[in-house]
């Protein structure tokens, strides 16, 4: 019951941030590092998003520029030093058998770099 318990709740806090994808050295199931960020639903100003009970929700109860409370997340494919301030980082099960593994793989080359050289520059 341990061992399920465990896996169950395991956050893949040792699956690097910057990998696209792959596997969890905890689990082993396939994760993927989505980015979001949240925006207002009224004007559309960026957010800094935060990820709470399963939710990817925005840090400030009101958006600064027009009061309103409505917001959605967004994905961003390809996380910017700019996106960075405001994005949250999501570790996504993938159920094996929906990968496309050729193509995510691609994807996940060309980002990869990207992104570590932008962690590297925000440490
Ligand atoms: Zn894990
Ligand atoms: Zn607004």
């Amino acid at each position: 019951m341990e061992f399920f318990k465990k896996k169950n709740q395991c956050k893949h806090e040792n699956f690097p941030p910057e990998k696209d994808i792959g596997y969890c050295p905890d689990c082993g199931q396939l994760i993927e590092n989505q980015w979001f960020i949240v925006r207002c639903k009224c004007c559309g100003l960026k957010h800094k998003a935060v990820f709470k009970n399963g939710e990817i929700i925005s840090a400030e109860k009101f958006c600064h520029n027009c009061g309103s409370k409505e917001f959605f997340a967004e994905r961003v494919n390809k996380i910017n030093f700019i996106d960075i301030n405001y994005a949250v980082l999501v570790k996504t099960i993938i159920p094996v058998e929906h990968f496309e593994f050729t193509q995510s793989w691609a994807e996940a080359k060309e980002t990869s770099n990207y992104t570590r050289k932008l962690l590297q520059q925000f440490r």
